[in-house]
C-alpha cells in the first residue's frame, strides 16, 4: 500500500471552530436549537433568502424531512437521478415510495431534463434534482415540470453551497433543499445538514418534524402555553457543538471558495489542452450555472483506462477516486428497478474520477498532480 502525500480530502480549521466550541460548552447549553444553531440558521437565510432553515445532523436527515414533508408513501412514485449518493433515493424509499430512476445528461451527471417527463405518472409526487459537483440543474425546467404534474421539487443540495441557477442561490428554488456539512463538502461540521424551506405550506410542519412530532420550538417563542405530541417525525437537530463548529465555518465561506476557485481554476487551465486533444473530458458548466468549485472531476475514455490512471496517480502519492456506483445498479434496488438502461449514469460511473480538492491543497500540489496526469496519457502517445 502506498502512502498518499496527497489526500483526496482533508478536513481543516478556518478559523474559530475551537474557540466557539468552547463558547457553547461554557454557556450551560450543548443540546439542539440553541444560540449558534440560530445563528447558523439566520446566516443561510440570510445570504441566500431561504424562507425558513433548520440545521439538521446530516443531508440525509434533511432528505428524510423532506421526505416526510412532501408527503410520499406506498403507491406513491419519486424521480430520483441514477447518479447520485444513496441518500437521495434512500429518505423516500424509508416512506414506502417507489423510485424510478433518471438518467443523466450526455455531457454531465446532473439528471437530463429534457427526458424526465417521459417517467411521469399519476403517482409521481416528487422530482428530486442532484446539483452534482454544485452545478445546477435547469431549475426552470423543474419547476415547470412540477407545475405542470403538480409535484414537489426537492433540490439534493448537499454539493451545491454558494452555487446558482441564473444567480438564484441554489437550494432556495425548489420546494424543499437540501445541505450537507459532511467533511468532504466546502462546509464542514463533521456530520451536518440543513433543510431550507421555501414554500408557506411547509413551514410549520418542518419545524414540528425537526423536534420529534412536538411543537417544542412554537413552545420555547411562548406561542403556545404547552408542548406536545402532535406529528411524526424524529430527532433531526443536531447538537450546539456541531453548530458552533459549522458557524466558524460559515464566517469564513468567502474566504473558503476563492480558495478553492483558486485551486479549480488551477486544473482547468492546467488541463486544458489535454481536453482540447480529446484525451479527456472537463467538467461542463452551463450558462445558466456558477460553479461552487466543490469538486474537480474528468471523465476517462473507459473504465480500464480510468483504473489505470488511479493506479498511476497512487504510484506518485496521490489519491484521486471515481464516484458513484449508479443507484439503479445496486445490490438494494437492482431487483426493484423496472430494466431500463441509463446509458449515460453508467458512463460517468465507469470513467469519471475526482482529483483531489480541499481548503488546505496548494496551487504547487495541483501542478503536481496535473503533471502526472499528462506523463500518464504522454506514455500511452
Ligand atoms: C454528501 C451527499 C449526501 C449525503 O450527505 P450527508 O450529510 O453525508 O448525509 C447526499 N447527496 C449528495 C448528492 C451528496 O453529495
Amino acid at each position: 500500500m502506498i502512502d498518499c502525500r496527497i489526500p483526496f480530502n482533508k478536513p481543516f480549521l478556518a478559523g474559530k471552530e475551537t474557540d466557539y466550541i468552547r463558547q457553547a460548552v461554557e454557556s450551560g447549553k450543548i443540546s439542539g436549537n440553541g444560540a449558534f444553531t440560530q445563528k447558523c440558521q439566520r446566516w443561510l437565510e440570510q445570504h441566500y433568502g431561504f424562507k425558513k432553515t433548520l440545521l439538521t445532523t446530516s443531508c440525509t436527515d434533511a432528505l428524510e424531512m423532506a421526505a416526510i414533508l412532501s408527503d410520499v408513501g406506498p403507491g406513491d412514485e419519486v424521480i430520483v437521478p441514477a447518479f447520485t449518493f444513496v441518500s437521495s433515493a434512500l429518505a423516500f424509499v424509508r416512506q414506502g415510495a417507489k423510485i424510478v430512476f433518471a438518467d443523466s445528461r450526455p455531457n454531465h451527471p446532473n439528471l437530463d431534463l429534457d427526458r424526465v417527463e417521459a417517467l411521469i405518472t399519476s403517482r409521481t409526487k416528487v422530482l428530486v434534482v442532484v446539483h452534482y459537483a454544485g452545478v445546477a440543474c435547469d431549475m426552470d425546467r423543474a419547476l415547470a415540470l412540477a407545475q405542470k404534474h403538480n409535484l414537489v421539487v426537492v433540490e439534493d443540495a448537499a454539493q451545491a453551497i454558494d452555487a446558482t441557477f441564473q444567480g438564484r442561490p441554489l437550494g432556495g428554488i425548489g420546494h424543499l433543499g437540501c445541505f450537507s456539512f459532511h467533511e468532504t463538502k466546502n462546509i464542514i461540521s463533521g456530520e451536518g445538514g440543513a433543510l431550507a424551506v421555501n414554500d408557506d405550506r411547509f413551514v410549520r410542519r418542518s419545524e414540528i418534524i425537526w423536534e420529534k412530532g412536538t411543537n417544542r420550538a412554537e413552545f420555547f417563542r411562548g406561542e403556545v402555553n404547552k408542548y406536545g405530541w402532535v406529528d411524526t417525525g424524529s430527532s433531526f437537530l443536531p447538537s450546539e457543538i456541531i453548530a458552533a463548529f459549522l458557524y466558524a465555518q460559515l464566517e469564513q465561506l468567502d474566504a473558503i471558495q476563492a480558495k478553492r476557485k483558486t485551486l479549480w481554476n488551477a486544473y482547468a487551465q492546467e488541463l486544458s489542452s489535454l481536453a482540447a486533444q480529446g484525451r479527456i473530458s472537463l467538467p461542463d458548466i452551463p450558462a445558466y450555472a456558477s460553479n461552487n468549485a466543490h469538486m474537480f472531476s474528468i471523465v476517462c475514455g473507459s473504465l480500464q483506462e480510468r483504473t489505470a490512471l488511479i493506479d498511476h496517480l497512487k504510484q506518485n502519492g496521490i489519491l484521486a477516486v471515481f464516484h458513484y456506483l449508479p443507484l439503479h445498479k445496486s445490490p438494494f434496488y437492482a431487483p426493484k428497478h423496472d430494466g431500463r438502461e441509463l446509458p449515460h449514469a453508467d458512463r460517468f460511473a465507469d470513467c469519471l474520477l475526482r482529483l483531489p480538492m480541499y481548503f488546505d491543497l496548494t496551487t504547487e500540489q495541483v501542478a503536481a498532480i496535473c503533471a502526472a496526469i499528462w506523463q500518464f496519457f504522454m506514455r500511452r502517445g
